[in-house]
């Protein structure tokens, strides 16, 4: 059954309208997040994934390793023999890596920081979640600490780069233990949330939904503080390794090394706008959200920087492109940023002030028109607010744009020579694409004719004009 709540609606700053969800009257907020629906195949898809994946990232790091960046046959028998040798988990990438998610794990603990609420949870009955957004204080003491090990030579960054290999299957095992040890730990505890009754199915989909560790939401940790971090060091990692090998870092590496940091970067400085997004109030933490983040987010959107590291020992110096292309990659990537940053943070605000949890922030970059004053929206029967104003008002989903701006930009950074540094710009179309056919069935299903509306208003999903 459908839980129903009330909304009351009163004036806020900025000149947007604060939804508070009290359990009155009136207008319904309805539970469509309860409703089971098997997404990706249903539990034949979902095995097949659990099994490619972990596969598909061991063949892509072999085939850069031992293969220039040849797509050689799956089957090839040699290619695994080395993948297994090169690639087998070592005790000390095991601690690498391990210290480095504990360290995360007590500074999102210990680190000061605002809280915030998240979204009502309509399985909660409208409650609303604590979030410690301590995201900037422990990505600058993340970077601190991690000057400090490698100037005085207790962890040499190039150690990263270095053990790449055994760091990816340590990776792997991570968060098949991860996915299991939760789902058992939620089944145990009781908390299981919309399962589907297939257990393959909901191991992938997961079984709790807001899982804790003590104030620590473990589904932000995962999503911010490991992947995008872990990714950025490997970045970091081989442009120390370039500077080592050849006294200078080149211009596509430091591409690489700003690209990965705006990325962390966003993560950290816009915490605040976390709890109110889809992943915090909808999906479950599961093998999907799990594995990617803690093995596949940063081991396969690696490739690139892999790539331009084994052609720079190849070639016996760095890969450069024409001043003009090199240009245009490093203009692709600020552009794309700056649409996606300030796209996001319009829409996040804009909800966090209507959801009443709006904090205004200083942290470091804040762009111009990332806040909007007196947008204009749509005002749902369901009670939320449909944003129409800024961005939001020239396509639907601008900020995945934006965002596959930027992943193009980092394959194009390495040139054509092999096809697998766009892994992850061809792998983000599809996630993006099923992400908005998965988003705009379910909005569809929640807002109704309200939905229409918006779609009549703002036709457009990904380019303004075009598409
Ligand atoms: P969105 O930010 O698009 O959030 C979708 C939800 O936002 C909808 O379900 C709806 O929620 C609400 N919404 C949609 N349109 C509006 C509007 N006009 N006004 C107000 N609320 C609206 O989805 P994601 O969480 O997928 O993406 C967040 C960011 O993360 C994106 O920039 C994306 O590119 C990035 N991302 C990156 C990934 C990576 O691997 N690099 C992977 C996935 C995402 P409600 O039901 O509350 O109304």
């Amino acid at each position: 059954m459908p839980s129903k709540h009330t909304v009351k609606v009163k004036p806020n700053i900025n000149g947007i309208t604060s939804v508070d969800i009290k359990q009155k009257k009136n207008v319904t907020l309805i539970d469509t997040d309860n409703e089971i629906v098997f997404e990706f195949g249903g539990p034949w898809g979902v095995t097949a994934m659990m099994i490619g994946f972990p596969l598909l990232m061991f063949y892509l790091w072999g085939c850069l390793q031992f293969y220039r960046g040849k797509l050689v046959l799956p089957l090839e028998g040699e290619l695994w023999s080395q993948i297994i040798k090169e690639a087998w988990p070592t005790w000390y990438a095991t601690k690498i890596y391990l210290t480095f998610c504990l360290y995360e794990l007590f500074l999102a603990y210990f680190m000061p920081g605002p809280i915030v609420k998240g979204a009502p949870v309509a399985s909660l009955n409208g409650k609303k979640l604590d979030y410690l957004c301590n995201g900037v204080m422990s990505w600058y003491v993340t970077l601190i600490t991690s000057y400090i090990l490698h100037r005085y030579s207790y962890f040499r960054l190039t150690e990263i780069i270095d053990n790449l290999g055994p760091l990816m299957t340590v990776s792997i095992i991570t968060g098949f233990t991860i996915t299991f040890t939760v789902y058992i730990v939620t089944i145990i505890q009781g908390n299981q949330y919309r399962m589907s009754g297939n257990i393959v199915y909901d191991l992938f989909m997961g079984a709790a939904l807001n899982p804790r560790l003590g104030r620590v939401d473990l589904k932000m940790f995962a999503e911010i503080r490991v992947p995008w971090v872990v990714l950025f060091y490997i970045s970091v990692s081989a442009a120390v390794k370039e500077y080592e090998m050849f006294g200078y870092v080149s211009a596509t590496m430091a591409f690489m090394v700003l690209a990965h940091f705006l990325y962390v970067n966003a993560c950290a400085k816009g915490e605040e706008c976390i709890p109110t997004t889809w992943d915090m109030t909808y999906e479950k933490f599961g093998f999907m959200l799990i594995f990617w983040n803690f093995a596949g987010v940063p081991f396969t959107y690696c490739l690139g920087t892999l790539y331009l590291h084994l052609s720079s020992i190849d070639n016996g110096r760095p890969i450069q492109h024409s001043p003009a292309w090199t240009f245009f990659c490093y203009a692709l990537l600020i552009s794309g940023y700056y649409i996606w940053d300030t796209a996001n943070s319009q829409k996040n605000r804009f909800r966090m002030t209507l959801n009443g949890t709006y904090i205004p922030r200083s942290t470091f970059p804040q762009l111009p028109w990332g806040t909007l004053k007196n947008p204009s929206y749509i005002k749902t029967k369901q009670g939320n607010l449909i944003l129409t104003g800024g961005w939001w008002g020239y396509a639907r989903k601008i900020h995945y744009s934006a965002d596959l701006m930027m992943a193009f930009s980092w394959g194009f950074i390495c040139g054509f020579n092999t096809p697998i540094p766009y892994f992850y710009p061809a792998f983000f179309v599809f996630v993006l694409t099923h992400r908005v056919t998965r988003d705009m069935e379910r909005c569809a299903r929640k807002y109704g004719k309200d939905w229409d509306e918006y779609c009549r208003q703002v036709p457009y999903i990904f380019i303004p004009g075009v598409y």
